[in-house]
C-alpha cells in the first residue's frame, strides 16, 4: 500500500485561479486526486476555498489556498511568491477566474468594462507572466486558459464578456509560439454552456431551450471541464489551441 502511494507522487505543483466554486472547485478536486501539489486561489468566497481544503485534507492531499484578487498585479504576486515558499515549483496555470455580465454594449459604463477586462484578461496576463518567470527558468510548464465559446462566436448583450475570451484566445495562440522552444505549452479550453453560478440567472426554461440547441443534448457539468484539463497537463505535443469543449453546441 505504501509503495503504491509513493509511485503516485508526482511533485508537480499547480495553481489554479478562481477555484473556491464552479469549474475552478472541479478541477482542484480531480487534480488533487492526481496527487499534485494544489494552490487554489479564491477572492471572496473565503468559506467555500477553505471547506474544500479542509475535505482534501483529510484525503491527504496537498492542498494550500490564498486569498487574491487577481485582476491586480500585485496581488497575482503574492500569490505566485506564496506557491514557491510552500512548494518550490509552479509546473501547471490554470487561469480559471472569470466574471460575466448581460447588458446592452450602449449601456456599457467605463468603469464596468474595465472591471471585466480586468477580471478575466489582464489577470491572464498578469499570472502567466509571473509564473512563466519560474517556467522559462525549468524549460517546463504548462498553461492552461479557460476561454468560452462567446470568445469565438461573439455573443449578443455580452460584448465586454466576448471581447475578454477574444483575447485569450489571442494571447493563447501568441503565446505559445513564443514559450513554445522553452518548452511550454499554452492551451485555452472554450467551454459552452456549464452548469454553475454563472449561469443561476437562466430560467429552467431557457436552459431546455438552450438543450435543445445542443447536439449532445445536455448543458455541460464542471467535471466535464476538469477532465479535459487533466488530459491537457497530461499531454505533450499540443499547444497553441482553443478547444472546443462544447457539446457541439458551435462546431
Ligand atoms: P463561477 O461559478 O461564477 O465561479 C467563478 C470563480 O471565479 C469563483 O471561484 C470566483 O471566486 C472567481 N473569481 C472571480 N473574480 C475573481 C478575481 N478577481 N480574483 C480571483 N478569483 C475570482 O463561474 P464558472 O462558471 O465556474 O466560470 C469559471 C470560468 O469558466 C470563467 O472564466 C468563465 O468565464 C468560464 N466559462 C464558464 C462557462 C459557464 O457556462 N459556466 C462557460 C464558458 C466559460 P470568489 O467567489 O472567491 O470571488
Amino acid at each position: 500500500m505504501e509503495e503504491n502511494k509513493e509511485k503516485n507522487i508526482v511533485n508537480k505543483t499547480i495553481i489554479v485561479t478562481g477555484a473556491s466554486r464552479g469549474i475552478g472547485a472541479e478541477i482542484v478536486k480531480l487534480l488533487a486526486n492526481e496527487n499534485y501539489n494544489i494552490v487554489l486561489n479564491y477572492n471572496k468566497s473565503e468559506n467555500k476555498a477553505k471547506e474544500i481544503k479542509e475535505n482534501l485534507l483529510k484525503e491527504n492531499k496537498a492542498i494550500e489556498i490564498f486569498k487574491a484578487d487577481v485582476s491586480k498585479r500585485e496581488e497575482v504576486k503574492k500569490l505566485v511568491k506564496f506557491t514557491l515558499e510552500k512548494f518550490k515549483t509552479i509546473d501547471i496555470l490554470i487561469n480559471n477566474a472569470g466574471i460575466a455580465s448581460e447588458k446592452l454594449f450602449t449601456e456599457i459604463t467605463d468603469e464596468e468594462w474595465a472591471t471585466m477586462l480586468n477580471t478575466n484578461l489582464n489577470s491572464v496576463f498578469y499570472c502567466s507572466q509571473e509564473v512563466l518567470k519560474e517556467m522559462i527558468n525549468k524549460k517546463q510548464g504548462c498553461i492552461i486558459n479557460i476561454s468560452s465559446i462567446w470568445g469565438i462566436t461573439g455573443s449578443s448583450c455580452e460584448v465586454a464578456y466576448s471581447t475578454t475570451k477574444a483575447g485569450i484566445n489571442g494571447l493563447t495562440k501568441a503565446l505559445a509560439k513564443e514559450v513554445g522552444p522553452s518548452n511550454i505549452r499554452v492551451n485555452a479550453l472554450a467551454p459552452g454552456i456549464v452548469e454553475t453560478e454563472m449561469n443561476s440567472y437562466l430560467s429552467d426554461q431557457e436552459k431546455n431551450e438552450i438543450k435543445e440547441e445542443i447536439p449532445l443534448n445536455r448543458i455541460g457539468k464542471p467535471s466535464d471541464i476538469a477532465k479535459c484539463v487533466k488530459w491537457l497537463i497530461e499531454d505533450n505535443y499540443t499547444t497553441g489551441q482553443i478547444i472546443s469543449i462544447n457539446g457541439g453546441w458551435y462546431i
